[in-house]
């Protein structure tokens, strides 16, 4: 006689792992931007401006940072901050 086995202890493993999600990309149009730095309070980690007019930024965020980015998008009163999904519409 087959005697029941018991279920194995922990997760169990499938395909399905999830990817992690390609980067965000950023671009800021310099000849619009009038260094306001209200990117670099809304998001400190991804915008710094360095003296008056050089503004340093990281062109590919994770996705995982896309609230704070955007948020930084959303701040800059010139909207010279473009924010692009891969596989969306640009922004
Ligand atoms: S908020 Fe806009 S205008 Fe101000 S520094 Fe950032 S990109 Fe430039």
């Amino acid at each position: 006689m087959l005697q029941d086995r018991p279920e194995p202890a922990g997760s169990v493993p499938t395909d399905e792992s999830p990817r992690a999600a390609p980067p965000l990309r950023v671009s800021v149009d310099l000849n619009r931007c009038q260094a306001y730095a209200q990117c670099c309070y809304a998001a400190p980690g991804h915008f710094v401006l360095q003296g008056r007019e050089a503004l340093y930024y990281d062109p590919a965020p994770s996705a995982a940072d896309r609230l704070v980015v955007e948020r930084a998008r959303i701040a800059c009163p010139v909207q010279a901050i473009h924010v692009e999904s891969p596989g969306t519409d640009r922004r």
